[in-house]
């Protein structure tokens, strides 16, 4: 058991508007988007962060980071595309499960802090 809100989402206990899924990867929109399209792209796997990536756990976020492309083919992002991922508490990161942002739909700034 774990109080994971993503492990909820994963799960079905939590509603979602899912975009993707595969064996190991999760999609679903953002709640609070910050562009016309943003999307989280998740291993099924609980994993903290990338600084908790090992080789052990290694493929879960490969499998995301394949997802990737695909999800923005689906999407249209034609144009391009900005994937972010958040670690820690400096990295601004408030849920504690592995996530990449895929952030698009509009030319986006080109500050990234
Ligand atoms: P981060 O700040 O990088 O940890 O990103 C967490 C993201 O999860 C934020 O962009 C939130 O808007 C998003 N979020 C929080 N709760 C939900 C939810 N129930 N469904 C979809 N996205 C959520
Ligand atoms: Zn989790």
């Amino acid at each position: 058991m774990n109080d994971c809100l993503f492990c909820a989402i994963i799960n079905g206990d939590i509603p979602s508007t899912k975009v993707y899924e595969n064996e190991k990867v999760f999609a679903f929109r953002d709640i609070n988007p910050q562009a016309p399209t943003h999307i989280l792209v998740v291993p099924r796997e609980h994993i903290e962060s990338v600084d908790a990536l090992n080789a052990q756990n290694g493929e879960s976020a490969l499998s995301c980071l394949l997802a990737i492309p695909e999800i923005a083919k689906a999407e249209g992002l034609t144009g391009g595309y900005r994937v972010i991922s958040n670690i820690g508490e400096d990295g601004g990161q408030t849920v504690k499960h592995l996530h990449f942002h895929i952030l698009g739909g509009k030319k986006l700034s080109e500050s990234m802090n």
